[in-house]
């Protein structure tokens, strides 16, 4: 697709992608409420049962996202994820609270968990974010145990990539990538947090957009939240999440924010191959939802009353 093109069903396929299906057409809003990027029903399942207990959004929010940290499976996220060229996995968190708190790891090696670390980063430091050696310090001084993340299934596919070494961004290849996931409590308070073990065969200490505060994942108290998965570098450089809270500030519904963020990305930078793809869910006060993404393919779990998966719209 070449680049006026690109811009122009930009402009003019909003309205239709408009016109599909989500699930604040189908439902009444109503909170409590989860979202996760990707199918990561298990991850809003594991949520929903710890808002059901009376824990709160940010306990829930940790509990879903150790969900994919842990399942082997899980290719793009913690223990299992695709290493990066050297062959180390290298896994990228954030959390943050409806008081506005938040914390984050970027560059953490050997520890299943790295959703748990953010959140001890924020709770028990007066910082946001530690990276490398000093979270990896830091973690072993919480209680963590080192494990080794290389998985044999991830193994033998970054040795099959070492053949060639194309350094090519592979998004979607996964049905379940990068999990951002945002809970909305039942008096409305919200949390969320990002975890992903980022691109795979990425340059050693390359850190994407999941544990940067405001573009891998962003929540208000007072409006909703908001996360991103796909091409982080641009996610990054536009603060997606950031930008869609915002915008449901200023008005916009969860999901007209994210078609505006979308429409943003693709604007600026206006991007032409299939590794240009991001996706953001959104989740507003009231507990409704909203999800856009560049390309085709992109979709998210919703646990409103029933837990659900959506395909997402797109823009091309
Ligand atoms: N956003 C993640 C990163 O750039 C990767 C992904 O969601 O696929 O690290």
């Amino acid at each position: 697709m070449n680049r006026s093109l690109l811009g122009t069903l930009g402009m003019g396929l909003g309205s239709v992608a408009c016109e599909a299906k989500t699930p604040q057409n189908e439902t009444v809003s109503t909170v409590p409420i989860v979202i996760a990027t990707w199918d990561n029903r298990k991850a809003t399942k594991a949520a929903m049962d710890a808002l059901a207990k009376g824990q709160s959004a940010l306990d829930a929010v940790e509990a879903g996202a150790r969900v994919p940290e842990a399942d082997v499976k899980d290719t793009s996220v913690g223990y299992g994820g695709f290493p990066d060229r050297d062959g180390n996995v290298t896994l990228d968190a954030c959390i943050m609270d409806e008081k506005g708190n938040a914390g984050s790891v970027a560059c953490l090696k050997n520890i299943m968990h790295p959703i748990s670390v953010a959140r001890k980063v924020m709770e028990d430091t007066p910082h946001v974010m530690l990276v490398g050696e000093g979270a990896l310090d830091f973690a072993k001084a919480k209680g963590f145990e080192e494990e080794n993340l290389l998985s044999e299934n991830a193994e033998k596919a970054w040795k099959k990539w070492l053949v060639k070494k194309e350094y090519k961004p592979k998004i979607n290849a996964e049905r379940h990538d990068t999990i951002g996931i945002l809970a909305v409590d039942a008096q409305g308070q919200i949390s969320g947090a990002c975890t992903t073990s980022g691109m795979a065969y990425k340059l050693a200490g390359r850190v994407g957009d999941s544990p940067i505060i405001g573009a891998g994942m962003y929540v208000d108290n007072e409006v909703g939240g908001a996360a991103a998965t796909g091409l982080g570098e641009y996610v990054m450089k536009t603060l997606g999440s950031f930008l869609i809270v915002e915008l449901m500030r200023q008005g916009m519904s969860p999901q007209e924010a994210c078609e505006e963020a979308i429409r943003r990305v693709v604007k600026k930078y206006e991007g032409t191959d299939e590794a240009f793809q991001i996706g953001y869910i959104a989740v507003n006060k009231k507990g409704e939802t909203g999800a856009y993404s560049i390309r085709k393919g992109f979709n998210y779990a919703v646990y409103q009353e029933e837990n659900k998966v959506f395909e997402a719209t797109h823009m091309v």
